[in-house]
């Protein structure tokens, strides 16, 4: 059989993009196919222009609160236009960094969307007209959409996704946000922070359900005392015009109520994406969470790999880039690499910002038993009280004999800490190590060495070692 390419990479977002320069780095001759913007969600509309957007709303806060700091500054104000322009900047710039390292590579890119003729052959339809390309392997990398609620009267009467967000002209006057997940918690601050008025309506009983429910009540009273307003358990019944505002009709309890913005805000999940793929003429099997794929990232097509959002796993940029190294490599050697997740954690860059690492106390009760949960406050540091960002902790999970399996903190900079639990969780590290570690003063990373001294001090009010030093002593007393 002829083929054009060794491997075809469908979607050139995150998963794409290193997959496929993974398998040109090892030989493979290898074609990235792209229906929208090369760079994917995370450059266009996800990690890039949120983060962008929170560290704008975090500079507004620091303004807000300069008197506290001894700085006085003359009528600051927010001005969404210069947002917008230094998040183009930002996008620029790392939009380059991704340009020249494929553009380094031997990859073919060809625009246009794709789909499969037939096992091996996938049609291409850009610009100008279709045209097809055989291929040995397949890497799909096609990522997620945004859940649309079935919720009478939306789509009659529009929303946003994150992408119409980030793109407004002007700084919306009002939002009501449709869910209560990272990306709402975020979004709904940034805005809040900007001084639009912001609702969100959830429908489960917490914000973040992932997350310890003390971390998240913790975020919760930020958020409600920055002025946004929370609704849990809300049920939304259906939305409808407002004039020249929309409303959302939902109930709390049984209770119905109603609420109007100029916005409605859909961050109710994703879906995997592949539509009009034909996969079926592949032989590519999925379900409503996304491709099927085993622990070598294969799918059902023996031929045919898949990472990313679209697998429905771990929806996050980092997790698709360590799934496309795996799926890269295997798609060109005969090494059938294994996926593992023992090192993932995930971050939600709210103020302060909420870090979770390795397993949930109710993960780690399954495969450990009795599980000890130690916890240590921003306000007992010494750097915390200095840079004014002392409110937060964090939760250390560990084992009976103190081996650490996961934690979650909400901190000023959590994001930047979790590295040091990572580690930790990876080399079955006992929390004890941590009191033994010098970590350099004054830094938020002695929250893991308040954590240590924490430990051993409970170690050391256990009945049976109070009872061995006590004999200890006797001893010594006795023979000196
Ligand atoms: C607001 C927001 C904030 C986020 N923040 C973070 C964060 O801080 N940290 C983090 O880790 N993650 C974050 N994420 C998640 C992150 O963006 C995604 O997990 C990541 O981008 C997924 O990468 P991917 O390559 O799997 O998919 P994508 O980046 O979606 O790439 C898939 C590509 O495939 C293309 N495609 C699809 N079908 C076809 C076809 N048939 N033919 C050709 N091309 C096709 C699409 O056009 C798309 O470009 C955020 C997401 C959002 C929405």
């Amino acid at each position: 059989m002829q083929f054009d390419f060794d491997v075809a990479v469908v979607g050139a977002g995150t998963a794409g993009l290193v997959s496929s320069v993974v398998a040109d780095s090892l030989g493979a001759k290898v074609a990235l196919i792209e229906r929208d913007k090369v760079g994917g969600e995370c450059l266009w509309r996800g990690c890039v222009p949120s983060k962008t957007l929170l560290r704008s709303a975090k500079v507004w806060e620091i303004v807000k609160r300069s008197e506290e700091f001894g700085v006085h500054v003359e009528k600051p104000k927010v001005v969404w236009s210069a947002i917008r322009l230094r998040l183009a900047d930002v996008r620029d710039e790392i939009r380059k960094g991704e340009r020249e390292e494929l553009g380094k590579s031997g990859v073919t890119q060809i625009a246009g969307n794709a789909s499969f003729l037939d096992g091996h052959t996938l049609e291409i339809t850009g610009k100008n007209g279709p045209q097809q390309i055989r291929a040995r392997k397949f890497i799909l990398a096609t990522g997620s959409s945004p859940v649309v609620p079935d919720v009478e009267g939306l789509k009659e009467i529009g929303f946003l996704t994150y992408e119409g967000l980030f793109e407004r002209p002007n700084l919306p006057k009002s939002l009501i946000f449709i869910g209560g997940g990272p990306l709402a918690c975020e979004m709904a601050q940034a805005f809040g922070r900007f001084g639009t008025r912001v609702v969100m309506l959830q429908k489960a009983e917490q914000l973040m359900p992932r997350e310890e429910k003390v971390v998240v009540e913790h975020l919760l009273q930020i958020l409600r005392a920055e002025g946004i307003m929370v609704h849990l358990n809300a049920e939304i019944s259906r939305v409808e015009e407002a004039g020249e505002r929309k409303r959302v009709v939902f109930s709390v309890d049984g209770v119905e109520q109603s609420l109007e913005a100029g916005e409605i805000v859909l961050a109710a999940g994703k879906q995997p994406r592949f539509d009009g793929m034909n996969l079926n003429v592949a032989g590519v099997q999925f379900n409503e969470k996304g491709l099927i794929v085993d622990e070598k990232l294969q799918t059902s097509a023996r031929h045919i790999w898949a990472c990313g959002d679209c697998t429905g796993e771990h929806l996050f940029t980092h997790a698709a880039e360590h799934a496309a190294k795996i799926a890269g490599a295997n798609a060109v050697l005969p090494v059938g690499l294994k996926v593992d997740w023992k090192t993932l954690n995930w971050v939600t860059y709210t103020d302060p910002e909420i870090a979770h690492i390795g397993q949930s106390p109710e993960e780690a009760r399954r495969e450990w038993g009795e599980i000890e949960t130690l916890r240590a406050d921003f306000k007992t540091l010494d750097r915390a009280i200095i840079e004014g960002e002392a409110s937060g902790f964090a939760l250390i999970f560990t084992t009976k004999s103190g081996r650490i399996v996961g934690a979650q903190i909400i901190g000023s900079g959590a994001g930047e800490l979790a590295p040091v639990v990572v580690a930790a969780v990876r080399d079955g590290a006992l929390i004890q190590e941590w009191a033994e570690t010098i970590f350099a003063y004054p830094t938020m990373s002695e929250i893991f060495h308040k954590a240590g001294n924490e430990a051993y001090r409970v170690q050391l009010d256990s009945p049976v070692v109070k009872t061995g030093l006590g004999l200890w002593h006797r001893l010594e007393q006795k023979f000196s």
